[in-house]
C-alpha cells in the first residue's frame, strides 16, 4: 500500500519529549511528543531521570513535519510544533519574526495595522472599478 506522507519509523536511540522544552540550539524548542535523538551530552542521563524523555521503541511510525522535518508520535504534536514554528498567523501572510518574544502581543499589533491596510485596498479597488465603468 502506498503511503502519500513519507512516514518515518524511528530508529535505535530516538527519544520521545515528554514535556516542552529546549535541548540545543539545533533542535530549538521541542513540543511534547516529538521524538528525536539524543546527542550524547552530560546531561542526557538526567533528562530521562527526570521524566523530560523517554525511549521510543525501534520501527515506531513516527509522523513528519513537511516544513523542516521534525519527528513526531501523533498528530497533535505535529501541530503544536506547527503552530509554534510555521503557522502564517494572519491571513496576509504575516508572521511575527522569530525575535519577537511576545508573539500574541506583535500579532495584536499588526492586525490593527492589516485591518486599515486591508480596508484601503477594498476602497482603492472600488474606486478603479468605478473608474472603469465610468470610461466604459
Ligand atoms: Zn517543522
Ligand atoms: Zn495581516
Amino acid at each position: 500500500m502506498a503511503t502519500k506522507t513519507a512516514d518515518k519509523k524511528a530508529g535505535d536511540g530516538a527519544v520521545l519529549a515528554l514535556s516542552s522544552f529546549k535541548y540545543d540550539r539545533e533542535t530549538g524548542l521541542l513540543v511534547r511528543g516529538q521524538v528525536f535523538h539524543l546527542k550524547g551530552y552530560v546531561n542526557d542521563p538526567l533528562l530521562e531521570g527526570m521524566d523530560y524523555v523517554r525511549p521510543v521503541k525501534r520501527g515506531t511510525i513516527l509522523l513528519e513535519c513537511g516544513e523542516c522535518g521534525a519527528t513526531f508520535l501523533d498528530e497533535s504534536a505535529r501541530e503544536r510544533h506547527g503552530k509554534h514554528f510555521h503557522d502564517k498567523w494572519c491571513d496576509c501572510g504575516w508572521t511575527p519574526p522569530a525575535h519577537v518574544v511576545d508573539k500574541d502581543q506583535a500579532m495584536a499589533d499588526h492586525m490593527k495595522r492589516c485591518d486599515v491596510w486591508q480596508r484601503e485596498r477594498a476602497v482603492a479597488a472600488e474606486r478603479h472599478l468605478e473608474t472603469a465603468l465610468a470610461s466604459a
